[in-house]
């Protein structure tokens, strides 16, 4: 049997052939990233305002071709022509705000010195980025995910090595085209492939930004750390969302439908579990499931007709199957769908009551278009059991009370927590993105944070006073001289002479 060196690209909704990609070896992926390492430096030296004229070019690239885009993009993920059109304009947003910001974030700092005795000297921070960026992302977002990661490790002066799903990696090279078409220099490059191409990037690289399953994840933490490189992972989740008894019903019903099947639930931050304070549980079904029931499911083409698409492969239409018919079978009600619709990888839209932690559909990733809503007593078993999970990614809160939902919000294990809305923190690049527990480790964004994370940091020092041969306590020494020096740190440190007994340092210098 002859290893295969191609993959098909298929829309999983229709069948039809999208393209199809190398599986690049782990030699190609050693010589791109060699030739990217010999392309960085100079990308680094024009500095972030020479940068940005690249980006912003790369931005207006993204304008313009955004109908080409979203075509490559749906013909890979068989998504709805709406949600296709997301990531777009999602790159184009994020990739304005670092290409504009990157120069601020990265100038260098003078801090302040910590104590007296450090005021003789001017101090320095200094951001350096590491020569080569490994990006590595899931399908869910195939323009968009990609993008998130690139254009700020790019803006932070790194080259990047990106290697997309090979679910699909159509849109990634679209990327790569675009940067190339605009001119700019060689500093990008995507290498295609599954597990071992990824693999290799990590085996390559000088820091990994990954995005997809905690299994991965984990791989991937042992081999860059067995290599002394940075990681920062991005994994699953099952972000909760707690109704409690004084939300305004209507909005969080809306909210939480499209929170749970914004892009056929295909999101690491959907909503996958509901809370529901038990005065309202009924009331906020009825209002959720007429929501959900009002969506629309279907194949379109460029013009958009329809609110949910297609799940990416078989395999997450037999995960989301499998918690739905779990569920059941241990007692949940289906209040609306739990079924394949009979096209492509489309599943129904599903809202599942009386659920419970027994059941997979509340513990494990669904990662589709599932809503298990479970009835609690009140707000403090609502926090306990969305606190009960292994991941941390991050959660919602409706409540008219806000003190309330920021107490809630306060006690959650969770990267992120939106009150009376999902999603919104994705769309703040100057908060930080990151999970907590088995949803990874690290932050993207979050302001400078977002490019000084690509960064080694250097610290310099400079004497300010003119200099003497010989410092202080250089050599050699002498009690007298060492007990001015402890002296005089432990007056610094305990801010005056509260502490500075000189008789006592005598004797400690002494021996006595
Ligand atoms: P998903 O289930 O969302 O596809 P995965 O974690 O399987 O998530 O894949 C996410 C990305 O990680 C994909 O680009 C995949 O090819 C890549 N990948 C899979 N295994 C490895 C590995 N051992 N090392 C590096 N990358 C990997």
């Amino acid at each position: 049997e002859v290893a295969p060196t191609e993959i098909e690209i298929r829309n999983p909704a229709t069948g039809e052939l999208a393209g199809t990609v190398p599986i690049d070896s782990a030699e190609t992926v050693a010589a791109k990233v060699r030739e990217l390492r010999a392309q960085q430096p100079a990308w680094e030296a024009i500095g972030p305002e020479g940068r940005k004229q690249w980006l912003l070019k790369l931005q207006d690239w993204l304008v313009d071709n955004t109908d080409r885009l979203a075509d490559v993009l749906q013909s890979e993920t068989g998504k709805a022509r709406v949600d296709s059109l997301i990531d777009p304009a999602f790159s184009i947003d994020l990739t304005g705000y670092y290409a504009r910001r990157a120069a601020k974030f990265l100038a260098d700092e003078h801090p302040s010195p910590h104590s007296p005795l450090a005021r003789v000297k001017a101090l320095t921070t200094v951001f350096r980025p590491y020569p080569v960026v490994g990006v590595i992302t899931p399908w869910n977002f195939p323009l968009a995910m990609p993008v998130i990661d690139v254009i700020p490790a790019l803006a932070a002066g790194a080259a990047v090595i990106l290697k997309p799903s090979e679910v699909t990696p159509l849109s990634a090279l679209e990327l790569a085209r675009g940067w190339r078409e605009i001119g700019a220099p060689p500093v990008l490059e995507v290498v295609t492939g599954a597990g071992a191409t990824g693999a290799a990037v990590v085996g390559n690289a000088d820091y990994i930004q990954f995005t997809g399953s905690t299994a991965t994840g984990r791989k991937i933490a042992a081999a860059a750390t067995e290599r002394m490189i940075p990681f920062s992972l991005e994994l699953g989740g099952k972000d909760p969302a707690i109704v409690l008894a004084d939300a305004d019903l209507e909005r969080a019903a809306h909210g939480i439908a499209f929170g749970g099947m914004f892009n056929a639930g295909q999101v690491c931050i959907s909503v996958e579990r509901v809370y529901v304070e038990a005065p309202v549980y009924d009331e906020f079904l009825r209002k959720l499931t007429a929501a959900v029931k009002e969506l629309r499911q279907g194949v379109d083409g460029r013009e958009p007709k329809y609110d949910m698409g297609a799940l990416a492969n078989e395999n997450q239409v037999s995960i989301v199957a499998r918690h739905v018919d779990e569920a059941v079978k241990a007692g949940a009600r289906v209040l609306t769908g739990g079924e394949r619709t009979g096209v492509g990888t489309l599943f129904q839209p599903t809202v599942l009551a009386d659920v419970d932690h027994t059941m997979s559909c509340m513990t494990e990733e669904t990662f589709g278009p599932t809503l298990p809503v479970m009835k609690v007593a009140n707000e403090a078993e609502a926090i306990a059991l969305a606190n009960d999970s292994i991941y941390g990614l991050s959660a919602s809160v409706w409540s008219a009370d806000k003190d309330r939902a920021e107490r809630v919000a306060r006690q959650l294990n969770a990267g992120a927590v939106n009150i009376n809305d999902v999603f919104a923190n994705m769309f703040s690049f100057a908060l930080p993105m990151g999970g907590w527990g088995q949803s990874g480790t690290g932050a993207r964004w979050g302001g400078a944070n977002g490019v000084r994370k690509y960064c080694k940091q250097q610290a310099i020092t400079r004497p300010i006073l003119p200099t003497q041969t010989k410092e202080p306590l250089w050599f050699p020494y002498s009690p007298v001289k060492l007990s001015i020096a402890m002296g005089a740190m432990r007056a610094a440190g305990t801010r005056g002479l509260r502490r500075v007994d000189l008789l006592a340092v005598l004797k400690t210098v002494r021996g006595k």
